[in-house]
């Protein structure tokens, strides 16, 4: 096995890191203090626009985009590094499109959705948000009750969907509905495009996560969406979002690497610093063995990743590959930022450092995309061969 990156790979990375630290780790001081001062994660709009478009000239956008629609194309080998700079950072900022709805678009459009829909996304002109989870189905999406049915040429969607990142923002909505109540998951879930604005499309409220961040409840109500708008295969929707779902869940492994080293990285330059009773904390045995499980467990993640991101480059089916990154990951960082908090003391405790935007941000990765029982339960399932 060759595990190192290509130029090509290293190149990108780099100037991922440039951009980090050139762009995104200066505006973090201001991104703490309004979050600290209840306004929210987010950024203000002058410093979007300037980072939207440095990103651009730098060639950062559509990365992984098809070159047909203005992307450069680049396998998720790469992306690893680029992703796992950018978690290295709590300044809120996606290099423009979102990887896990380009997937499940590029997965599934048509030339007239291709037009309408990926091209503008790629370009960066449109943002979009995934309506999965509904207030009875979350770790369990097949459980879903949002019904499309056929009404002429159209589909009218009835339903509720909860927990939705960007939905009031989002210029349109992958939304996931039944089509079919006997087969469910088994070809009887569709994909649909809903435009922000349709008329029931009803953004409910606001719903204020840790850490600074937002989702939406939403009610389908009586939604009626052209038949152009399927995504995809009807009844067929259940695996295209399971790739996407893929997408983010390698995505989220590679941020949490990044976010995981920059803790390991501030413990290491903290605890020779810091005395208490007449020696430094970088000569405590307890300090030690954290710095030295984090770089440990740290160096582990980074290679399934990049093993990960390997296999599905290849076109294998890394399923079970994506659970085990997806849950060691995030607990592997929860844990490597919650001892830099101990160690940082009671400075670690304040929201002048990031460690409580990451450790914050963590902690919700242990939950969406995938709780981390499902994806310890889906890998022992595979083993054991108990599913049903
Ligand atoms: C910040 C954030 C953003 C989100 N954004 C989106 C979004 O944009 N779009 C979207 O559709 N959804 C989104 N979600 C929802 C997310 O995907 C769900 O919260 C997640 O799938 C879990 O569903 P649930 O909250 O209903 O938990 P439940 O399904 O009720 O599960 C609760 C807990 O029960 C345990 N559990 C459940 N099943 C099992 C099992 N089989 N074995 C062992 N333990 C089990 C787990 O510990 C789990 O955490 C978001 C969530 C968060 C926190």
């Amino acid at each position: 096995m060759d595990f190192e990156l290509s130029t090509e790979d290293k190149m990108i990375k780099d100037l991922v890191t440039r951009f980090v630290r050139e762009d995104l780790l200066p505006l973090e001081a201001g991104v703490m203090a309004r979050e600290a001062e209840g306004e929210g994660l987010g950024l203000l709009p002058e410093d979007r626009a300037r980072l939207d478009a440095k990103s651009r000239d730098m060639g950062l956008w559509g990365l992984d985009a098809p070159s047909d629609v203005g992307g450069s194309d680049l396998p998720y080998m790469s992306l690893v590094g680029v992703n796992e700079e950018m978690g290295k950072t709590v300044t809120p900022y996606t290099l423009p499109p979102d990887s896990p709805n380009l997937r499940m678009l590029m997965a599934t459009v048509t030339e007239q959705q291709r037009v309408a829909y990926l091209a503008p996304y790629v370009a960066g002109q449109t943002i979009s948000a995934i309506g999965i989870s509904e207030p009875g189905a979350g770790a369990d999406p097949a459980g879903m009750l949002t019904k499309a049915v056929r009404d002429g040429d159209d589909w009218v969607i009835n339903g509720r969907k909860i927990w939705i990142s960007r939905a009031a923002d989002a210029d349109f909505t992958i939304l996931m509905a039944v089509t079919d109540q006997e087969k469910r998951a088994r070809g009887g879930i569709s994909a649909f495009l809903v435009d922000k604005g349709t008329p029931g499309f009803n953004v409910l409220r606001r719903i204020p996560m840790i850490g600074g961040a937002y989702t939406y409840e939403i009610a389908l109500e009586d939604c009626r969406v052209e038949g152009w708008k399927l995504l995809g295969t009807e009844g067929q929707g259940f695996a295209p979002m399971q790739t996407r779902l893929g997408t983010r869940r390698i995505q989220m492994a590679a941020w949490s690497v990044g976010m995981a080293q920059r803790a390991l990285d501030m413990i290491v330059e903290y605890a020779p610093q810091r005395k208490t009773f007449g020696m430094p904390l970088s000569e405590r045995q307890a300090i030690q063995f954290w710095v030295a499980e984090a770089a440990t467990k740290i160096h582990a993640t980074r290679l399934m990743t990049y093993d990960c991101a390997w296999k599905l480059d290849q076109g294998r089916d890394v399923r079970n590959e994506i659970s085990m990154i997806k849950w060691y990951a995030t607990e592997m960082a929860y844990e490597t930022v919650d001892r830099a908090m101990q160690a940082f003391g009671a400075m670690g405790m304040t929201k002048e450092l990031p460690l409580s935007l990451m450790q914050a941000k963590l902690r919700t990765m242990r939950i969406y995309d995938g709780p981390t029982e499902i994806h310890k339960w889906v890998v022992a399932r595979n083993l054991l061969g108990t599913r049903k």
